[in-house]
């Protein structure tokens, strides 16, 4: 497999691939994800900062980490068995991720979505042989017709139903800990200082913030959150705020439940994003390092800004930001070009 191994020189970190080999199936190139530094930001803040590059998994996101883990687990409890359907309710990366492994280990797949998920993704889950019910976008999570409740009486109905639960099966925030959390203390030899990244279910902040501060507990975690998310403040009071509503459409940045995944031990702050300059951040990127991930990442940098004026006089060693898709998920949506294209035939006028 491609070992990404760090030399120091200086304040210099370089990535080199130690091996190339040929993999049995794209199980195998889940994880092990480029860590790249971001050299125009790191100028312009003034530290060290790295992007982790997770749409480098073979579903094209971070999902990829945690649903394989939970296959796996399920299958050695024999909770999974061959010919089982696996069900959650989910339209974003976690959806696609349990299509794509549902197809390559042979299980039925069906996914409860919100009805405003873009009519190509529902299509893309179709695709890789999910079926897909679509669930009214507006009802509350308690009401029987949401994407959770829906998911929910699937299971109860059905014995051969396996239930994911990816916001309450503790095997993703394991997921979390055993792969992404181990991988960056390994990656950067212990010198990680801080770990900035967007959240929903919470379960990469906590399965990540927890090997993390096991092995270093001054290591910071902080947990990008949008406008009207619950998990901002339940974190600071201890509160679930039943009469928020989450005000972006970043995929993958703020919840309307306190899913069980979500660790407020292993976090160190929550920061409230901003919708228009994490989109301006993630378009940045692309403009100065060639770097094309999702909104999600932009709002893990917006928060590396804000966490900087929060806390002036707090170091920044050494940052690694989580960039959990590609930005090529958000063509036409996030990214649009302005610039008509030209016709050939005009240049011969
Ligand atoms: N970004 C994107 C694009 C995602 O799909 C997700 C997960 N829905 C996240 C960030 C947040 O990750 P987590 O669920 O681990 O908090």
């Amino acid at each position: 497999m491609y070992i990404f191994y760090l030399e120091m020189n200086d304040s210099e970190l370089f990535i080199s691939k130690s091996t190339k080999e040929v993999y049995a199936s794209l199980l195998d190139i889940i994880g092990n994800t480029p860590l790249i530094r971001l050299n125009h930001l790191s100028k312009k803040l003034g530290c060290d900062i790295y992007g982790k590059m997770e749409s480098y998994n073979p579903s094209g996101s971070i999902k990829d980490r945690i649903v394989n883990y939970i296959i796996d687990q399920a299958e050695k409890e024999g909770t999974l068995k061959p010919g089982m359907t696996i069900v959650d309710a989910t339209s974003g990366n976690t959806g696609l991720s349990i299509a794509f492994l549902a197809l390559l280990k042979g299980y039925k797949c069906t996914l409860t979505v919100k009805d405003s998920s873009a009519p190509a993704k529902i299509e893309q889950l179709q695709i890789f042989g999910a079926r897909v019910i679509k669930c009214p976008a507006e009802a509350k999570p308690d009401d029987p017709l949401s994407y959770y409740s829906v998911a929910k009486k699937i299971v109860a109905e059905d014995p051969n139903a396996f239930y994911l639960n990816q916001n309450y099966n503790e095997n993703h925030y394991l997921a979390h800990y055993n792969g992404l959390g181990k991988e960056l203390w390994e990656q950067t030899e212990g010198r990680i200082t801080h770990f900035f990244a967007s959240a929903s279910t919470g379960g990469t902040v906590s399965g990540v913030g927890s090997f993390l501060k096991s092995q270093n507990p001054n290591i910071k975690i902080i947990c990008a959150d949008s406008a009207g998310s619950v998990l901002k403040p339940f974190r600071e009071t201890g509160i679930y705020r039943t009469d928020l509503k989450k005000a972006t459409s970043l995929e993958g940045v703020g919840k309307d439940i306190i899913p069980g995944v979500f660790k407020i031990e292993f976090i160190d702050e929550c920061v409230e994003i901003d919708n228009d300059s994490s989109i301006q951040n993630a378009k940045d990127l692309l403009k100065n390092e060639g770097i094309f991930i999702g909104g999600s990442g932009g709002a893990a940098i917006d928060a590396l800004i804000k966490y900087k004026m929060l806390h002036p006089d707090e170091k920044i060693g050494f940052a690694v930001l989580s960039f959990p898709d590609h930005g090529l998920k958000y063509m036409g949506k996030l990214y649009k070009s302005d610039s008509p294209a030209e016709n050939a035939a005009d240049l011969h006028k």
